[in-house]
């Protein structure tokens, strides 16, 4: 497995099936990548009508080859690529990569033909990158498997894609500015190896030392999450995900013919795992840059000189709204600065040395913020001035990058006026930001990665459940064909899992239910019971605070003839008649599955203002408790629940174990669709949290 893997990356031998004498052809131009790039392996272009080309043997078939071979490259039209597999086999290949064209992203037939290939595959034992791909470069191994135009220089990066347009947009802009990348892999349909196998394949390489990534859905959500969470500790993983808007999202499944999840699920999942999310691709180059160049910092706090009053003011804009911190030099620095500057420059963050700056006031300043512990990065920023030095300048900005362990970021501003610095500034690997605001938001990702990355990793978290009694009433409840828990279903379920709810008891008339309230004690909450009555207060179908039998009578009664106005032809199986819960906050705890990623787990503030006010937070399950304490503080309601104002806080851990339990259950019962808790009444500090309504919806597993 390990070694299929690879072989895409480091052959020692490449067959290209269906090479082409012809420039200009797909068959043509990879042949000719891996000749001009000097891979120094075995080359063998199949086409049974040459005999040569660029001063290569072509063989007829890929039998005919007399040695071993490692990687096939099949660029022949999609119906013959299933022979092309078989033969692969035959020979004993076990990676090919399939440039061809004419499956799942041209429609049905060519949607059938790629499950026949991965089945073939699968039979054959070999792993595929494609169909419909650009091939795959690596810089280390001279090995340009593609039919890109041309090869970036060596370095640090390494890109995946599911456009292989985008690709070679990438290149294109790597060797105009100078970034090396380790690899590029054009993922074409990926009807084989997916994102997650090529992140597993750079988490290994030890060039590569930034992942970035171009993604339009994923193939395995559940599983790129795992492999995503472990590898982001090591190496910075940014992607851009495109399909986040409803729109995006059409073209993005017309484009590769698959499924964009949803954005918001994308965003929890990536969020949790680690990844850096890039909202556009220049925002992935931006990111990708600082990373590739320079140290994580150290510390949070991002250090800003400037020339000019404007761009600094921009800069701690840009801090404000992105989260990143700004923090000042050392009272003793500043008073030594103060002595090298003019009297009317400032020494606070962003420091102002005016418009007359030379480099050495750059330097100085520089200087000051590198031995200043509180201190976690600069930024330069210029602005080309009658007096400004700009080559001098980049080359302080460049010497203090090369010999400090803190971050260094330019926004030298302008084109012409700034041209020779900025050539400076690229040989010395300093990232230039054309606007301030941009280097800001690197600065801030580049410090919320170091606090990921120290963040201790903490395993799921485990309640204790009675799961056999859960399943044996959703399998009944499924064999009598019904696709939602009936009451006292779901506040058994819930008890199996220790979340405790107010004494209920279902009474099938007015009668019935008097007595019911004597045994649980007045006031009570009459509920009605219907299968075809889901939101029961919409119908008139709550009454809370019923104090004694004779308006219990009245209620009832009242109920039964809203409820049945309401939905003439619901029948009304009787009420719930439930203790009374007067104190606590209303909350909601939910589950549900989403397509990509599964059980994604909701909190926030309940009740009947839930979809107005939309104060929730997400999480993909499993869950810990680091992910519930932050669920909670992430709702914009949390000081109501901490306490404010004298009041009393709420039992925040009781809460906890709810939102705990709820993905547990989620992750245990694949059955279970859907659940809600709405309300959960959060009790006072050390007095719990009670489930007052819940539904639970149920499917056969697909
Ligand atoms: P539904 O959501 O179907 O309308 P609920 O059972 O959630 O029905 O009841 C609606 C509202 O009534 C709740 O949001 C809550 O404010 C109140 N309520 C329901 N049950 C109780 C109870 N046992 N104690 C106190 N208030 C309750
Ligand atoms: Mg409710």
């Amino acid at each position: 497995m390990q070694d299929s893997i690879n072989n895409f990356f480091k052959p020692e031998s490449v067959a290209v099936i269906g090479s082409s004498r012809i420039p200009g052809k797909v068959g043509h131009d990879i042949v000719s990548n891996l000749v001009r790039y000097e891979f120094p392996g075995r080359i063998y272009p199949i086409n049974p009508k040459a005999d040569e080309m660029l001063g290569l043997k072509v063989y007829p078939d890929i039998l005919s080859v007399e040695s071993d071979i490692n990687l096939a490259v099949v660029v022949t039209p999609a119906k013959s690529v299933l022979s092309a597999l078989d033969d692969c086999a035959k020979k004993g290949v076990k990676s090919a990569i399939i440039i061809s064209a004419g499956f799942k992203e041209g429609g049905t037939d060519g949607a059938e033909l790629e499950i026949e290939l991965l089945k073939r595959a699968k039979e054959l034992g070999m792993r595929i990158i494609g169909p419909n791909c650009l091939g795959v470069i690596d810089t280390y191994s001279n090995l340009n498997a593609s039919f890109a135009a041309d090869m970036p220089e060596k370095g640090n990066i390494s890109f995946l894609s599911q456009s292989g347009a985008l690709c070679t947009a990438m290149l294109d802009w790597a060797l105009s500015e100078h970034v090396g990348f380790s690899k590029m892999v054009s993922l074409g349909n990926k009807c084989d190896i997916d994102e997650t196998d090529i992140l597993n394949a750079f988490a290994a390489d030890e060039k590569t030392k930034v992942i970035i990534g171009y993604i339009e859905a994923l193939s395995d959500g559940t599983r790129f999450m795992k492999a995503v969470k472990q590898i982001s500790k090591t190496k910075p993983i940014i992607i851009a995900k495109s399909g986040s808007t409803s729109v995006g999202a059409r073209a993005a499944s017309s484009h590769t013919g698959s499924l964009a999840g949803s954005n918001m699920a994308y965003d929890v999942a990536f969020w949790q795992s680690g990844i850096i999310r890039a909202n556009t691709m220049q925002e992935l180059i931006d990111y990708a840059l600082a990373f590739s160049y320079q140290p994580i910092p150290q510390n949070p706090g991002l250090l800003i000189v400037t020339n000019a009053g404007g761009p600094g003011i921009l800069a701690a804009d840009a801090a404000g709204l992105s989260g990143a911190r700004l923090s000042d030099l050392d009272s003793q620095s500043k008073e030594e600065l103060k002595s090298h500057l003019p009297p009317t420059a400032s020494v606070e963050n962003p420091i102002d040395i005016l418009g007359d700056a030379k480099a050495d006031r750059y330097d100085i300043v520089i200087e000051k913020a590198m031995k200043s512990d509180s201190v976690g990065g600069v930024l330069a920023l210029l602005t080309p001035q009658s007096v400004t030095q700009v080559e001098e300048t980049a080359k302080i900005v460049a010497a203090a990058s090369k010999t400090s362990k803190k971050p260094v970021l330019a926004s030298f501003m302008g084109k012409e006026g700034v041209a020779s610095g900025l050539r400076i500034l690229q040989k010395s690997n300093v990232p230039n930001y054309p606007y301030p605001e941009r280097a800001v938001f690197a600065f801030q990702k580049m410090y919320h990665y170091k606090s990921w990355q120290a963040s201790p990793y903490a395993p799921p978290e485990t309640i204790e459940a009675d799961d056999e009694r859960v399943s044996s009433m959703v399998s009944i409840a499924l064999e009598e064909g019904r696709n939602r828990l009936t009451h006292e279903e779901i506040y058994e379920v819930f008890s199996c899992y220790g979340i405790r709810s107010p004494k209920s008891i279902v009474a099938r008339d007015g009668n019935g239910a008097v007595s019911c309230a004597e045994m649980i004690g007045f006031p009570v909450v009459l509920k009605v019971v219907s299968q075809q009555i889901s939101h029961k207060s919409d119908v008139g179908g709550v009454r809370v605070g019923v104090r004694d039998s004779e308006g219990l009578r009245l209620a009832y009664q009242e109920m039964m003839d809203n409820c049945t106005a309401a939905v003439p032809d619901a029948f009304i199986e009787g009420v719930v008649v439930q203790e009374m819960i007067e104190r606590g906050k209303e909350l909601i705890v939910g589950g549900q599955r989403d397509p990509q990623f599964g059980p994604m787990i909701m909190f926030g503030l309940g009740g009947i203002y839930v979809e107005s006010l939309q104060d929730v937070s997400f999480r993909v399950a499993p869950l810990n408790l680091t992910d519930t304490t932050l669920m909670l503080r992430e709702i914009r309601s949390f000081p109501i629940l901490a306490g404010m104002r004298g009041e009393e806080p709420c039992d925040l851990e009781a809460i906890q174990k709810v939102i705990l339990a709820i993905s547990q259950l989620m992750e245990r019962h694949p059955e279970i669709e859907e659940i809600d808790i709405n309300p959960l009444k959060a009790l006072p500090f050390g007095k719990g949290a009670l489930a007052v309504d819940g539904r639970v919806s149920i499917g056969e597993l697909k």
